[in-house]
């Protein structure tokens, strides 16, 4: 759920469209079909995100004949010249300029359906599009989430002969990437005879809101050596990035290049990088420069409260929460889906119960799956399942197999068999495809010693061809990211790798560890579970790391599913006989362990 949460911080929610038609005037190529959609809601369309309109406005060049507040009509006169006379000529530029006028004026308001009508109305006087009126339309298709329509205004433009015009083609490289048309805008790209900052960007911006972080990263580097020096909106989008691919060198580069050229002070700029060290774990650091920013709003303070919940500092969450209140920014939904997350993982069930009526009472923000979600978590670790069960029956709103697997995570910490086998069956109804009831209610079997059904689980998985997600783990050293797989002998110093756990083995146990051999496969004789649990890839990367991290830093490990309960009690151990900070982000949460503790408290 705050993986959820994070998403949402990247991206912003968009309402669903309906289809409407716009035909082409006899003049035009009659193929230039142009089929855009129109949203519902307050606006014209997609409500446009704050990013979006100030992009938008870097993107645009306004008509060089208008001024801001210029209220021209197509139809009103156009000025007299010294002679007093108008020619047919004057009186169709005018217009043009007019309708140019407007539409970018549309799509600046958010009537983006508005502004593609104004065209197909001009077109219809027998007037062509230019270089100013393509880029406000071609924004107009894009936060219309309309394809079509953008293939059907790059049709256009080729045949107008503007492609090579620098803010034209600038303007469609970034209506492809706002359409997560990643591979159309780098093509448009590719084509352009000179680039500059905003093209790189938009392509950059793209990228990173797909989840392309490794494209984006790249992206950033060729605009670089393109002898192109990246704006606020570049640095941003690709902070984004190292936060999602978990870079913290590189967003540590790319922070000090953007504070050497003035960049810091840019809300933007500051959001990302307070999002990027906390989702890095380096929650210091996110401190620092929250604390320099000279304003803030809803999406620096959530930030923060989101990063302090998903690394297990879930007071300090609250305690920001009250601060950002006290500053007078209101929080939003992402703000209450971290309150509520941090709530559970630190155990406040009043405190959660709390937060979750205020955010309706108060607020007047209706919960969503996510909340819902948070909130059966925080119940059900406290043991309260049937609390949590009666609060999703009375709930109106339509819930997803996020809850019911929240639920599920409960009930196998509990050992409730039963209630997650009704669980399970409710998440396959919604999506018979996901491993993770498998997975769990395989856990619980074996957990209860009733391997009979865990066998009966693990033939259920393979004759409805389900395979679980297959577990990896990485650490970056130097900027080189090393990723391990269970009993992976892949590494060129995996020797060396295989010695060190070994060693690592002997000596926790020697401090009392026990295997707990219940989290390894159950087809497996017992001293080969052992065996497996010793080599998961986390603890091939913490190996790893203790070979090749200096000492006085911390070893950062990333998991790409949640960490086994064996090496979760295995790795604390290790970083207590070892005197090292172990910090491990699995799936779900990050788990600073040091002297043999965990800021998880060992819930997760
Ligand atoms: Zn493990
Ligand atoms: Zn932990």
């Amino acid at each position: 759920m705050l993986a959820t949460a994070c998403r949402i911080l990247a991206t912003h929610q968009r309402t669903r469209p309906t289809p409407l038609r716009i035909l082409p005037t006899a003049e035009e190529d009659a193929s230039a079909t142009v089929c855009i959609r129109s949203g519902t809601g307050a606006s014209d369309g997609a409500a446009p995100a704050q990013e979006d309109v100030r992009r938008a406005r870097s993107i645009e060049t306004p008509s060089p004949c208008l001024t801001a507040d210029a209220h021209v009509s197509p139809w009103s006169p156009p000025p007299s010249d010294s002679t007093g006379t108008t020619t047919t000529t004057r009186r169709r530029r005018w217009r043009l300029v007019s309708y140019n006028a407007a539409i970018s004026r549309c799509s600046r308001a958010g009537l983006y359906r508005r502004a593609l009508a104004l065209f197909h109305e001009m077109r219809g006087h027998g007037l062509r599009a230019d270089e100013y009126t393509l880029p406000p339309l071609l924004n107009s298709a894009a936060l219309l989430r309309s394809p079509p329509a953008a293939r059907a205004l790059h049709a256009l433009l080729l045949r107008a002969g503007l492609a090579s015009h620098l803010h034209v083609a600038n303007a469609l490289v970034d209506a492809y990437a706002k359409l997560a048309r990643p591979a159309a805008a780098r093509a448009v790209l590719d084509e352009m005879p000179r680039r500059d900052v905003v093209t790189w960007t938009s392509l950059l911006t793209g990228l990173a809101r797909a989840g392309d972080h490794g494209a984006a990263v790249r992206v950033y580097h060729e605009m670089a050596a393109d002898g192109v020096d990246p704006d606020e909106f570049a640095v941003a989008a690709v902070l984004s990035s190292c936060a999602g691919s978990t870079m913290l060198d590189l967003g540590r580069s790319v922070h000090a290049a953007a504070a050497r050229r003035g960049f810091e002070p840019f809300l933007s700029v500051g959001n990302s990088l307070v999002s990027m060290y906390a989702k890095t774990g380096a929650l210091r650091d996110a401190r620092t420069v929250f604390d320099a920013m000279p304003a803030r709003c809803t999406i620096t303070w959530t930030a923060m409260i989101v990063g302090h919940a998903q690394n297990g500092r879930g007071r300090q969450s609250l305690d920001i929460y009250t601060d950002m209140v006290r500053s007078g920014c209101r929080p939003d939904y992402v703000t209450f889906i971290g309150l509520l997350f941090a709530c559970s993982h630190a155990g406040l069930v009043d405190a959660g119960r709390a937060h979750f009526r205020s955010m309706v009472n108060d607020y007047g923000i209706a919960p969503g799956p996510d909340h819902y979600a948070c909130m059966v978590d925080l119940l059900g670790r406290a043991g309260r399942l049937e609390e949590a069960m009666d609060m999703l029956n009375r709930s109106s709103t339509e819930l997803d197999a996020t809850v019911w697997k929240a639920l599920l995570g409960a009930c196998r910490v509990h050992r409730n068999v039963e209630l997650a086998e009704r669980l399970a069956e409710m998440v396959w109804r919604l999506d018979p495809t996901d491993a993770v009831p498998y997975v769990m209610l395989s856990n619980l079997y074996s957990r209860a010693r009733r391997w009979g059904d865990v066998a009966r689980i693990r033939a259920l998985m393979k004759s409805r061809g389900i395979s679980k997600e297959p577990g990896c783990s990485w650490v970056g050293v130097n900027g080189v990211t090393h990723l391990f797989h269970v009993e992976d002998h892949g590494h060129p110093r995996a020797a060396e790798i295989f010695r060190k756990v070994e060693e690592m083995t002997e000596r926790i146990r020697a401090e009392g560890y026990v295997p707990d051999t219940d989290w390894a496969l159950q087809d497996e004789a017992p001293e080969g579970r052992e065996k497996a649990l010793a080599y998961h890839s986390e603890r091939l990367a913490v190996a790893f790391g203790l070979l090749a991290v200096p000492v006085a830093a911390p070893i950062r490990v990333f998991k790409n599913l949640r960490v086994c309960g064996d090496c979760h009690a295995a790795i604390k151990m290790v970083a207590k006989v070892y005197g090292r900070e172990i910090i491990l982000r699995d799936a779900n949460c990050f788990h600073h362990m040091k002297d043999g503790a965990c800021s998880c408290g060992d819930y997760w």
